[in-house]
């Protein structure tokens, strides 16, 4: 049997193990067009702000990969002829394959103003992007970040770190408005605040302007100019699907995939970013741009490349993440309003938490311990976790095994109750 990858992100290499769990001596071809391979592209934010080194990004040991015996070709897939089962590369022999992944992720939206060509307008996707903001990035400078979501944030803290000057322009009212509410939007805001970063809201960049071909500072909507020597934006990520379409694959948002990470063609499955996933549980295909689901997807389709048909269950989504120094985590369900900083959906989000629950809201802590939880009927659908984080393992169980929460639901709609407590309780009496 011959198998193929393309992309060297999480999703491809889980599949690579899923594949060797079941076959150890078939064909295993992986096709990456990053320079730098497979490295924990959540990692970048740690990178940017030197808490971490780029070569504590590398997950897996040479060692470890020789174990997976698989070939990696790096290039790039320029075309998919499907009726001969072959991968066209640039300048390179074409592949023939038996089954093929694709996992080939997402890009960033590109600013789409004058001058967002010169140089000092950068984006972050891969690790090229976080080296060349830190070889632009000047202490003392001023730096102009625009968009919205985690990666936004990423940036602001980045440059900051770096001992930039950081104006934070947001087109919206709040921060983060498709997952937070205003509430914790307006924490997160007050913390950049004391971190000396210059919010902006109601404020849309026009241009980016120049001199000799530089960044020399921005235009906005309202006739005002901000003098700068970076621009960072973060306005959302788009699946790549140039390829899918040129296979005519059935695409819509991402690769439309079945609950096998199947595409429309049943020798090409398709994981991670690039995926748009059938739940069968919900009836609905969600977009994810999830660590842990571009793993569990990658391996699930790994299995199903390799005969062993294994249904993906999408898991509660669930992401661990630092928003202005705050760790917040946010879990399942959370609804949201309104964010006009994102075009679709960002990095380390999911379409899943923007649904709109019919459930009622409980919520504690002003400041920078914040518990919202989502109340339905007989179980807890969402929770965002701010701060403390004592809470969120349990949280996490009771919503993704919906353990009946029944015996507490009055008490945590009263708005009397300190509901962290009640939750802590009534995980203590789960355990016991
Ligand atoms: C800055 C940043 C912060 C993030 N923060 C979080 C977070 O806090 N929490 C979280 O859960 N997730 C976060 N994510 C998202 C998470 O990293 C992704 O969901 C995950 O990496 C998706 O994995 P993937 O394998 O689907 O795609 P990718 O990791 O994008 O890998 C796809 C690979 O395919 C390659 N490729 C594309 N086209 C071709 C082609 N034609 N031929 C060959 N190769 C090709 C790409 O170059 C890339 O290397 C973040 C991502 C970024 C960039």
């Amino acid at each position: 049997m011959k198998y193929a990858i393309i992309g060297s992100g999480v999703a491809g290499i889980a599949a690579i193990d899923a594949i060797r769990s079941v076959d150890r001596s078939g064909e295993v071809v992986m096709i990456g067009d990053d320079p730098h391979g497979f490295y924990s592209r959540p990692g970048l934010a740690y990178y940017l702000t030197g808490e971490l080194h780029d070569k504590a990004l590398y997950p897996r040991t040479t060692d470890e990969y020789r174990k997976m015996n698989f070939r990696y070709v790096k290039g790039q897939v320029k075309n998919i002829p499907r009726e001969t089962h072959q991968l066209k590369l640039d300048g390179q022999a074409d592949f023939n394959y038996d089954k093929l992944l694709i996992a080939v992720g997402a890009q960033a939206i590109p600013l789409d103003v004058p001058g967002a060509n010169l140089e000092g307008v950068f984006k972050l996707d891969h690790m090229n992007d976080a080296k060349r903001i830190l070889k632009h990035a000047r202490r003392g400078k001023t730096a102009v970040v625009v968009g919205g979501g985690i990666t936004a944030l990423e940036l602001v803290e980045g440059l900051l770190a770096r001992g930039m000057k950081v104006h934070y322009l947001l087109r919206g009212s709040r921060y983060w408005g498709s997952v937070l509410d205003e509430q914790e939007s307006r924490i997160v805001e007050a913390r950049l605040q004391m971190e000396d970063v210059t919010l902006h809201h109601h404020t849309q960049l026009v241009e980016v302007t120049g001199k000799n071909k530089r960044v020399s500072g921005v235009r906005l909507a309202d006739g005002g100019t901000l003098t700068c020597s970076l621009v960072a934006y973060a306005i959302g990520i788009r699946p790549r699907l140039e390829l899918a379409k040129q296979a005519d694959l059935r695409v819509e948002r991402g690769i439309l995939v079945n609950e096998y990470l199947q595409t429309s063609d049943p020798d090409i499955f398709a994981a991670g970013d690039i995926a748009q996933v059938y739940d069968p549980l919900t009836g609905r295909s969600a977009l994810d741009s999830l660590w842990s689901s571009a793993r569990g997807q990658g391996f699930a389709a790994g299995l199903n490349m390799a005969g062993k048909a294994t249904v993906y269950v999408k898991s509660t989504p669930f992401n661990v993440t630092r928003l202005a120094g705050l760790t917040t985590t946010i879990i399942g369900v959370v609804g949201g309003g309104q964010d006009e900083d994102l075009v679709g959906i960002a990095r380390g989000d999911s379409e899943t938490w923007r649904q709109l629950p019919d459930c009622m809201v409980a919520q504690t802590g002003f400041d920078v311990n914040h518990l919202r939880l989502m109340v339905g009927e007989q179980r807890l659908l969402g929770a965002v976790v701010m701060g403390d984080q004592k809470l969120s393992f349990p949280l996490e169980k009771i919503i993704s095994e919906n353990i009946d929460i029944s015996p507490i639901r009055e008490k945590l709609l009263n708005p009397k109750s300190q509901i962290g407590d009640v939750v802590a309780e009534f995980w203590g009496s789960l355990r016991n």
